[in-house]
């Protein structure tokens, strides 16, 4: 559009948000359409924590609070960092933002020249590669298949390294892949960056709490990798706090300075009421998660073996986040109910016109043979959408 930014016209559109607004605007017209596009838990804010929120008001928690968050969160923030990553970190290598959105967003802002390449696993949560972009820097996608269940090997990473390399950026449990990365297989993507000390590694531990494989680990704690790991966390998926915006990291005290100065002329910090609430989430054991936690399992597995019943669509076991990335290559080049499918994004379209279930292009992840699904939904909707899916697919 003439009047608006280079910056503005060369940024893509948030597939995920897309397709929310098209099914919205489907279902406003009375059509019964599924929704599983979207990454949000769909269980309520734990009532503890929402008397906390209402606690703050009272207190009249209602001034500027620091740019880079009350000392007490991020006291709070250190100690879990400790109990759930046996990462160290003081307060001063903390910052609070507005989401882990805004805190990926600093840490693009304040590390990336034009230029710098940023190496990024494929498939990706969609707004990695958009914000690298927008502060000039290349993303270096890493494409991966289900044969190696959406995880890169060392070789990988080690042919994506070049001399303008400045970072590596990767989520573990993953979005959209559901993928865990294991102890092992992070120190030996360690062993690879160990020989290339000028890489700083941004590790998003977002859904670290939804994982089913039994244990999370953090790069953090491999070697001295800690010396040029940002470690970036929220309240948004585990304690299904998407509203409050409340993201943070754990980084070099250098780093923390400069987001924090970079905050400081973008939003004069977090939300106030959202930041006691998220001290009262944080202290908590994380065991409150639990009944959570068993009912994405539960989740999981149903969409799995519902899956597994329509032919043509080939689909891993992801341990973790609340997502299922099936391959639905092969079903490119066939017609169904008269219409030509040629990619996933002709594929997601049909589902929602003739199945009226909305889901995500894997496109948008940096993967075209595949489609996200969340399943973040009941399991009733969720076998509803199935059975549709595998009606419109025969
Ligand atoms: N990182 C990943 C991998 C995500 O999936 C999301 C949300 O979808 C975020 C970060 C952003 O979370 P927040 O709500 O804290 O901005």
């Amino acid at each position: 559009i003439q009047f608006l930014s280079d910056r503005i016209n060369s940024l893509t559109t948030s597939q995920t948000l897309a397709m929310a607004a098209k099914a919205r605007e489907l279902k406003e017209q009375g059509i019964d359409i599924i929704s599983l596009s979207l990454g949000e838990p769909d269980f309520n804010t734990p009532d503890f924590i929402k008397q906390a929120a209402i606690q703050a008001i009272n207190d009249n928690y209602s001034k500027y609070p620091p740019v880079d968050g009350y000392l007490d969160l991020k006291q709070t923030i250190c100690k879990k960092f400790k109990r759930d990553n046996n990462l160290d970190y003081s307060p001063a290598q903390i910052v609070v933002s507005t989401g882990a959105k805004q805190a990926l967003f600093n840490v693009a802002q304040v590390m990336i020249n034009p230029g710098d390449e940023v190496v990024i696993p494929a498939p990706f949560w969609v707004s990695y590669a958009e914000i690298v972009k927008i502060v000039g820097g290349i993303p270096i996608e890493v494409p991966t298949t289900i044969e190696t269940d959406f995880k890169i090997t060392p070789a990988q990473l080690e042919n994506a390294i070049t001399a303008k390399t400045k970072m590596m950026w990767f989520s573990s449990p993953c979005n959209p892949s559901g993928s865990v990365y294991s102890q092992n297989e992070l120190e030996a993507l360690a062993d690879v960056l160990k020989k290339h000390p000028n890489i700083f590694i941004l590790s998003d531990e977002i859904y670290e709490h939804i994982n089913f494989s039994g244990s999370h680990c953090s790069i953090g704690t491999i070697g001295n990798l800690i010396e040029r790991t940002i470690t970036i966390n929220g309240i948004s998926k585990a304690f299904a706090m998407t509203g409050y915006r409340i993201g943070y990291i754990g980084a070099p005290e250098f780093i923390a300075k400069a987001c924090t100065k970079m905050q400081g002329q973008v939003t004069s910090g977090a939300n106030s009421i959202a930041q006691r609430a998220t001290i009262t989430a944080l202290e908590a054991d994380p065991s409150v998660l639990k009944e959570m936690v068993q009912a994405f399992k539960n989740r999981r597995d149903l969409v799995v073996k519902l899956l597994r019943e329509i032919p043509g669509i080939k689909i891993n076991i992801p341990e973790g986040a609340f997502y299922v990335f099936p391959d639905v290559s092969s079903f490119f080049g066939k017609t169904l109910n008269g219409t030509l499918i040629n990619s996933a994004d002709d594929l997601s379209m049909y589902l929602l016109d003739k199945a009226h279930v909305a889901t995500v292009t894997g496109e948008a992840f940096g993967n075209p043979n595949c489609l996200r699904l969340s399943y973040a939904t009941s399991e009733d909707q969720l076998t509803e959408a199935l059975k549709r899916i595998k009606e419109a697919l025969k």
